[in-house]
Formats: C-alpha cells, structure tokens, sequence
C-alpha cells in the first residue's frame, strides 16, 4: 500500500472582485495526482506563487481542498474520525522555511522538542522525556548543552536542526519540508540535506520535498514534479528530468542554475518574464507567454499531463511519446 496518494486535487480560493458582488476565483492547485512510498521523496519545485505551499497546507490539514482526495495509508484523510486525525497530525510532521518563526522564542531548545512529546502522550514521565530530546538532538548534530538555551541563541542551521528535532518528536512517518534550506547559506544547506536524506534512512522516512530551487532538489529527491501556476506540467523520475528535461519551463528552471546549463540553452538567453498571476492565468497553456516554443496551438488548446515513457509524463503539445 502506497503511504500518501493524491487524486486530483484542486484548490480554490474565492478572492474580491472588482464590483461589488463580483466573485472571482484563484485556482492555486489544479488537479494534481501523485503518490509516495515509504522511505522516498518526491520533490516538488516551481516559482514563488505556483501553489507549491497550497498544496502543502492541505496535505498537514491547514487548508481544506475543493476538490480532490489525499487517501493516507489507504484512508481518505477529510473522512478520518478525530482519534485517526489525531494520530495523522501526529505521523504527518511539517518543517519550515524560516525555523526560528516556528520555534517559540521563550521556550528552550527542550521544552520545543518535548512539546509534541507531551501533547501527543508518547512518553510521560520527565527523565524519560529528558532523555529523548537528548536522543533527537544528538540524531540532528547538536548535544545536550542545546537544551537549557533558546532559539535566538543559534545560527539558522542550528535553528533547522532543532525544527527537525522537534518534527522528529512525535515519530512521523512522512514530514513535509517546505522550502527547509532556503534562508540557509549554501554550504549549511548542503549539510542540512544530508542529515534529512540520512535520517531518511535511520527512520525509513518519506519527504514531500519543496523548493523553488531545482539545484537543492537535485540531491534528495527520487521522484520530481515541476509545477507552473498550480499545475504539474513535469512529473517523474528526478535524475531524469533533470539531466533531460522535457517540458520548455523545466528546461528554464535547470538553464537558471549557475554551472549547469544544457542543450536547452539558447532557448533560455535572458529573462522570459514573470510568471504570471494566478488570477489571470492565460488561456490555452499557462506557460505560453514565457515560451519560446510557443505556437498558435499553445494559445488556444491546454495541454494535457500524459506519459512519455510509463513513469514520465509531460504537459507539452510539442513532447511526444517516447519508444
Ligand atoms: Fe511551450 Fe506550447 Fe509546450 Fe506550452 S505547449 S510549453 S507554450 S511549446
């Protein structure tokens, strides 16, 4: 059995027109379907504004979809009584961008980290509690002296480690990280990845991995999805998509990454624009107006997410099937 599946999903927001009674609509998740196994990662990149973090809220029941299912473990999460939500909040952890704005700056290290401990019950007595948080602490590379000090009193990898620490409390099985290493220095973020993808292994995690960065993704994602103005336009295996990307906007994302540009190169000299607001998505595919492929077709007719190859799957009417 898959551990996450997602059918379909769509997320829509009701935003103010400009009459009066004018109701308008912002699309931030447009039917997206994925899976994810014990123990893998799926990374999900785009720019800022594509619905990446939409998409993330509803996974940790921060947002309701519209429309759609997130089946866990078999169940569909928006059907589970209290006590199987409880437990899903539990195994379905979040770790932020910005992790001192997650820590309470007036608790320290310990009493974050055992929060979760103490409101999920998962242990009680207070040495044995105590006793944990050295153990998470130590999982991340810090040690016990973090414990009696406070968030400020860290540098922001510190501060991530300890927001992983705190996810680590409560025994999840999938966390889902968004945008983790963004604020970090380059060189942290290197270290950052590597404690995920080992503590990957140590507890046979799953991660829905989320950047605007391909260049992160790269090294901790299995499977990938591309996303543009709240649809997957690229979806399959990582190194695939990003040794050989298909759809002209991946092409763009890798081309932006300093030292790693591919044969899609001159299609992506100098900027091709903003992407566009999501309330006012172009007609036929959303990429258009940044595409130098573009033809008539591409104004008029939205291409469809489907399989180059079993697991590849493109939404470009210029990408055809593979052999
Ligand atoms: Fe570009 Fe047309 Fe493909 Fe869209 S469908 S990505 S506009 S070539």
């Amino acid at each position: 059995m898959k551990l996450l599946e997602v059918q379909e999903l769509e997320i829509r927001y009701r935003v103010q027109g400009n009459g009066f009674r004018e109701r308008r609509y912002l699309q931030a998740v447009n039917q997206i379907s994925f899976e994810l196994d014990r123990g893998r990662t799926i990374g999900l990149v785009g720019e800022s504004g594509c619905g990446k973090s939409s998409l993330a809220r509803s996974l940790v029941l921060l947002e309701e979809p519209t429309n759609g299912e997130i089946r866990y473990q078999g169940r569909n999460i928006l059907n589970m009584n209290r006590a199987e939500r409880k437990d899903y909040r539990r195994s379905v952890q979040m770790i932020f961008q910005d992790p001192y704005g997650s820590l309470n700056p007036k608790l320290t290290v310990e009493a974050s980290v055992a929060e979760g401990i103490r409101l999920q019950g998962l242990m009680t007595k207070p040495d044995q509690i105590q006793k944990e948080v050295i153990r998470l602490l130590e999982k991340v590379g810090l040690d016990a002296s973090a414990t009696k000090r406070y968030p400020r009193q860290f540098s922001g990898g510190q501060r991530q480690r300890i927001g992983i620490a705190r996810a680590l409390a409560v025994r999840p099985e999938l966390i889902v990280c968004d945008e983790p290493v963004s604020a970090l220095d380059v060189s942290v973020q290197a270290q950052v990845i590597n404690l995920l993808r080992e503590l990957q292994t140590d507890f046979q995690l799953s991660y829905l991995f989320i950047t605007h960065d391909l260049a992160v993704v790269e090294n901790i994602s299995h499977e990938l999805m591309v996303m543009y103005l709240g649809q997957i336009v690229e979806q399959g295996p990582a190194k695939k998509i990003i040794s050989q990307p298909k759809h002209p906007y991946s092409q763009m994302l890798i081309a932006s990454i300093p030292g790693n540009r591919t044969e899609a190169d001159e299609n992506w000299s100098g900027s091709r624009g903003d992407i566009p607001s999501p309330l006012n998505v172009p007609p036929g595919c959303p990429f258009h107006s940044r595409c130098p492929l573009a033809e008539e077709r591409c104004r008029l007719e939205r291409p469809l997410l489907k399989p180059i190859t079993p697991r590849h799957l493109v939404a470009c009417h210029l990408v055809a099937t593979e052999d």
